[in-house]
């Protein structure tokens, strides 16, 4: 046997224990604490330490029950961040996608895997009411905002080859901070992204937009891009994709669509999206809102011919030995990645197994789930909602007529850590015009009409623990 070999037997032993574990943990979900019981130096303890010389063999699988220990559990009512639910069947594709390894650089290297992934490329261009876009899955909507971004910068002020020239991006102040981020890696600036004010539904001002971008025409700046978003990642707010596509054509800027966390929901919901059709780029998440486990994020594109001005850069040792549109086809000539993970597998067979209907009842679900929720909060006489609800994520806080801003900043930053602690329901935070918001983002498979009657009843168990009346 040859160093690190492993017989079929012994790999077979291995899996059954994976999927053993895995089953387990499924059928305990439910009942497990939402956030472990842990500290950093338990952690530190279970699973610091130094690389072990020797194996230790099928041994080396018993450390695997402390991982799952000191792991947060995404039952139905985890509604922390916006974070997809593992859809199991994807779950478990990821085995086999890593056992046969393919290299998803381009159809000679991975005939099947890159026929699929341009499959599901097109099956969710299509689903959200973008046929006819290209795209590729990326790491996630970072990765596919920085690579949008890329483009705009490629296409409107072209930098690849002399440095980046001058040139603005606008969108607004509740953009997601992978936009700023992305702007400082393109070399772009961080003073030349152009945050505006929004209106009181956390929504881009098109009138605004076009005021300012107007004067920055007169005084000769010249526009890059209009970042939108489809879904803002505090409270789900769809800029006005219509009315800001019309500004972009206006201004000659590229038009990006940032739907990481919400264009997905155009399956159940289409008419929130009108415009979205419209743009040049569109960042999307299934490993949010269509439940995928991480990593799959999507970038799609309008214009094939602009992805390939932006990321070909091909060495000889990689060109393409067929003049076949299809076999010579290449991914990284339209990515910023060369080696990749075969993404497309896990969402094919999960889409195949539970077919697209189901995948849209779900998101309906969670829509009428967030409905559910603010009718809970705004029926409550001690809660209410900081931003409109208008697709899954829910802003609120406890209130208290005695007490000021800044004193219900405090007891809400209190009740959410008692919530935790609780164990019951998972709640992150946002902050709305200087407001400690408690929030709930659901976008998961799991959740029953129950899960989420748990929110408000945690709220208040854990307000009255920390005000005894
Ligand atoms: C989550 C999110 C991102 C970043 O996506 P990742 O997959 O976490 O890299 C970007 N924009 C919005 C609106 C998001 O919700």
């Amino acid at each position: 046997m040859t160093a690190l070999g492993l017989s079929p037997e012994e790999f077979k032993r291995v899996a059954d224990r994976l999927v053993q574990l895995a089953t387990d943990y499924l059928a305990s979900l439910d009942q497990r604490a939402i956030f472990p019981v842990t500290s950093g130096t338990k952690t530190q303890e279970l699973f610091g330490g130094s690389a072990p010389e020797q194996g230790s063999g099928p041994a080396a699988l018993d450390a695997l029950e402390h991982v799952l220990h000191h792991s947060r559990a995404q039952n139905g009512r985890f509604f922390g961040y916006v974070l997809g639910s593992a859809e199991p069947v994807a779950a478990a594709a990821t085995l086999l996608a890593s056992v046969i390894n393919q290299n998803v650089t381009a159809w000679r290297s991975a005939p099947s895997a890159v026929t699929l992934e341009q499959t599901v490329i097109r099956w969710l261009a299509e689903g959200i009411g973008c046929a006819g876009f290209s795209g590729s899955l990326a790491g996630g909507g970072s990765a596919a905002n920085l690579m949008a971004l890329a483009m705009a910068r490629e296409i409107k002020a072209p930098a690849n080859q002399a440095g980046a020239q001058e040139g603005t991006v606008y969108a607004s102040e509740e953009v997601h901070m992978s936009i700023p981020k992305a702007i400082a890696l393109l070399g772009i600036g961080r003073d030349n992204l152009r945050l505006l004010p929004v209106d009181e539904e956390f929504k881009l001002r098109p009138d605004s937009l076009a005021r300012v971008m107007e004067e920055d025409r007169r005084h000769g700046k010249p526009a890059i891009a209009i970042v939108a978003s489809a879904g803002t990642v505090n409270t789900g707010a769809i800029d006005p994709l219509g009315e800001i596509a019309a500004v972009a054509r206006e201004y000659g800027a590229w038009f990006h669509v940032d739907g990481a966390y919400g264009a997905l929901a155009a399956l159940a919901a289409p008419e929130k999206f009108r415009g979205m059709e419209q743009a040049d780029s569109i960042s999307l998440d299934p490993h949010k809102w269509l439940y995928q486990p991480l990593d799959c994020g999507c970038l799609l594109y309008r214009e094939p011919e602009a992805v390939r001005k932006t990321f070909s850069h091909t060495g000889v040792y990689a060109r393409s030995l067929s003049d076949d549109p299809v076999e010579g086809f290449a991914f990284f000539e339209e990515s910023l990645e060369l080696s990749r993970p075969f993404r497309a597998l896990k969402l094919w067979l999960s889409l195949r197994y539970h077919g697209l209907g189901a995948f849209r009842q779900a998101i309906e679900n969670d829509l009428r789930h967030a409905q559910l929720l603010a009718e809970g909060i705004t029926s409550h006489q001690c809660l209410e909602l900081l931003a409109p609800v208008e697709l899954s994520a829910v802003c609120f806080r406890y209130r208290d007529s005695g007490r000021n801003e800044e004193e219900l900043n405090r007891l809400n930053s209190a009740i959410l850590q008692r919530i935790l602690s609780r164990g019951r329901v998972y709640l992150s935070n946002a902050s709305l015009r200087a407001r400690f918001a408690l929030r709930a983002c659901i976008v998961n498979h799991r959740t029953t009409d129950e899960d989420v009657v748990a929110v408000v009843e945690e709220v208040i168990a854990a307000a009255e623990e920390l005000c005894p009346a």
